[in-house]
């Protein structure tokens, strides 16, 4: 069997944005609104600072203003949602982000759920699962599922109806939101999580495969189906074979299931690209709705 067709993240993603960076053109043009997004970050984690930068600096390719409030560790909880609610009245502010995770002293559920749903950009918001859930429209949907979403429409099609899709992971970020877009889009969705009793099997039932465990290269090749499109949403840092070196793998063993899946994406470069790509796509949508534009697709 031919090795899988590798999913190309990064160049799915560069379109993107370049269409992201149209939208904010034209909304500019017809309704003289520039979208604006609000990165908060409370503290020092590296992780966190190196996503905050790499997302303010898209912001700003694509034409958006990026508005950076970087709060130091020791932030209290009543100034943080003090802050939440000024970007909430502020109209140049179009989404609110508050980077994950926060310092232990802030709750972060009472954070995300100060922000107004409709500048949830991440779509953690209760409202904006809720939509989603229900099949709502107007639901701001979580970038990595989305993005997730875009990247197998583009390999298989906008049809995915009655295919198997399997969800390895609940989390409320990734896994949860990924099985309802996947329900919403006629497939047969199965969850799976650490408490499932023989996962290899499940999985092998999957047309749709989607990882998000945070367990480097768990999924091995023989728990893929034969051509299934396997979508490894895993970052995880990892020692290299030279010394004091490291290297990010998924939560898919790569070079196993390549030679079993139809398509895979690879990690860095497939589903990574897209969260960010996807987070400038939700900024650009609040901004829309709230000028009163139509909604780019
Ligand atoms: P969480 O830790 O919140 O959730 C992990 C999920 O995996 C849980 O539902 C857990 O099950 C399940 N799980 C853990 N161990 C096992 C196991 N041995 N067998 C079966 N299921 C297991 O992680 P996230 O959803 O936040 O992230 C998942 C991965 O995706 C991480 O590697 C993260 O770095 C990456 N990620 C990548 C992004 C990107 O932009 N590409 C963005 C966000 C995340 P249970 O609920 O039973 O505990």
């Amino acid at each position: 069997m031919a090795d899988a067709k590798i999913i190309d993240g990064k160049a799915f993603a560069a379109g993107l944005r370049a269409r992201v960076a149209d939208g904010v053109a034209a909304l500019k043009a017809s309704h003289g609104v520039t979208p604006g997004l609000a990165v908060v970050l409370v503290g020092e984690d590296p992780a966190s600072q190196v996503y905050v930068r790499s997302k303010e600096r898209a912001l700003v390719e694509l034409g958006m203003n990026s508005f950076d409030h970087h709060e130091p560790a020791d932030m209290a909880e009543s100034d943080l949602l003090a802050l939440i609610d000024r970007l909430n009245a502020d109209p140049a502010v179009h989404g609110i982000l508050v980077q994950l995770p926060l310092p232990k002293h802030i709750d972060s559920q009472k954070v995300l759920a100060r922000i107004v749903p409709e500048k949830d950009a991440d779509g953690f918001h209760v409202v904006n699962a809720g939509l989603l859930a229900t099949g709502q429209p107007g639901a701001i949907v979580p970038c990595t599922p989305l993005g997730s979403l875009l990247l197998i429409r583009d390999t298989l099609g906008r049809d995915l109806k009655g295919k198997r899709a399997l969800v390895l992971g609940r989390s409320n970020i990734v896994g949860k939101p990924m099985a309802q877009l996947l329900l919403q889009a006629d497939c047969t969705v199965t969850m799976a999580h650490s408490r499932t009793a023989d996962l290899p099997e499940e999985c092998r039932r999957a047309d749709i495969l989607v990882a998000a465990v945070g367990r480097p290269e768990m999924v091995r090749g023989d728990w893929i189906k034969p051509g299934a499109t396997v979508i490894d949403v895993g970052i995880n840092r990892v020692a290299a074979a030279e010394p004091g070196k490291t290297r990010l793998v998924g939560d898919v063993a790569f070079d196993e299931a390549v030679k079993v899946a139809g398509a895979i994406t690879p990690v860095p470069g497939g589903v990574g690209p897209m969260t960010i790509a996807c987070l400038m796509l939700n900024t650009l949508a609040a901004a829309c709705r709230a000028a009163g534009a139509p909604v780019p697709e």
